[in-house]
């Protein structure tokens, strides 16, 4: 006679040893988009299995964090990196790997700028004399502190502001030629407005930098939490001071153009784990 009684034991443990060994919320990962552009950023959303890992992507690693029993991750799509078919893994803290998924990186149409500098605006970029070498330098180190150890929880719940309303120059990625020279990308967006014009905090977080630097001018950098920065550069004035909490939509500053500058405006930009991205990757952010 047929044993139902052992079938049912057998599908069972069946049924259980499929369910230990299957990844089977692999499918509840996440990916705003699997075609980035170069400059821009994705976010991964996982589930309370996987609320701490990592992801690897060339040669890269970026943390997955444990936000209201979720996980979230970010991967900055560098605007140095080429455009192509990357794959993206997803490591929990086990080292086992969840799911490995195609990324195809784009290209961006960033524009091309031209600048023209004298030689006085050219020993402020690349300082010949001991004395400035020596003050780029520092400031590089402050600059470099100032990034260095994120609040380990994010700071905010609203999406990223605008810091002012104006002009926009300069866009984030554009090409830049000195003297017809290639000096750098761009790493955040000129916004034109007249000085003095208030400059708002793009989020809550708190001031790891406001100071006078010889490059950027008075400069303010502002930690949000999970390794992303804002930074507001020539500004005016500084109404914030280095450890001070800031809440979104705070006056921090004034617009200026001390520094590196050919008028008012304010470079603003912002940073994963030291990445510059677009900054209206942050404005649309719904995390
Ligand atoms: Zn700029």
């Amino acid at each position: 006679m047929f044993n139902f009684r052992l079938l049912n034991k057998i599908i069972l443990t069946l049924l259980a040893i499929f369910l230990i060994t299957s990844p089977v919320l692999a499918n509840d990962i996440s990916f705003s988009t699997q075609e980035p552009k170069i400059g821009s950023l994705i976010t991964v959303k996982t589930h309370s299995d996987l609320i701490n890992g990592e992801i690897m992507i060339n040669n890269n690693s970026f943390p997955i964090r444990s936000d209201n029993n979720q996980g979230i991750g970010i991967i900055p799509i560098s605007y140095w990196w080429s455009p192509g078919e990357y794959t993206a893994t997803i490591v929990d803290n086990q080292g086992r790997t969840w799911i490995k998924e195609n990324i195809r990186i784009k290209d961006a149409d960033f524009d091309k700028s031209y600048l023209t500098i004298d030689d006085e605006q050219e020993e402020i970029v690349r300082p010949t004399d001991p004395e400035r070498q020596a003050r780029r330098a520092r400031d590089q180190e402050m600059v470099q502190a100032a990034r260095a150890e994120s609040h380990p929880d994010r700071l905010w719940t609203e999406s990223f502001i605008w810091p002012l309303e104006g002009r926009l120059t300069t866009d984030f990625g554009a090409t830049r030629y000195h003297n017809n020279e290639l000096a750098n990308r761009h790493n955040g967006i000129d916004i034109a407005a007249p000085t003095g014009t208030p400059v708002m905090a793009s989020n809550t977080g708190q001031v790891t930098l406001a100071a006078d630097l010889l490059a950027t001018g008075k400069t303010i950098i502002i930690d949000h939490g999970w390794n992303i920065y804002s930074s507001y550069l020539h500004l005016n004035e500084l109404f914030v001071e280095k450890g001070d909490s800031v809440t979104q939509g705070d006056k921090i500053g004034a617009v200026g153009s001390t520094g590196f500058s050919t008028g008012p405006h304010l470079h603003w930009s912002i940073s994963y784990n030291r990445i510059f991205l677009d900054p209206r990757d942050f404005v649309d952010l719904e995390l």
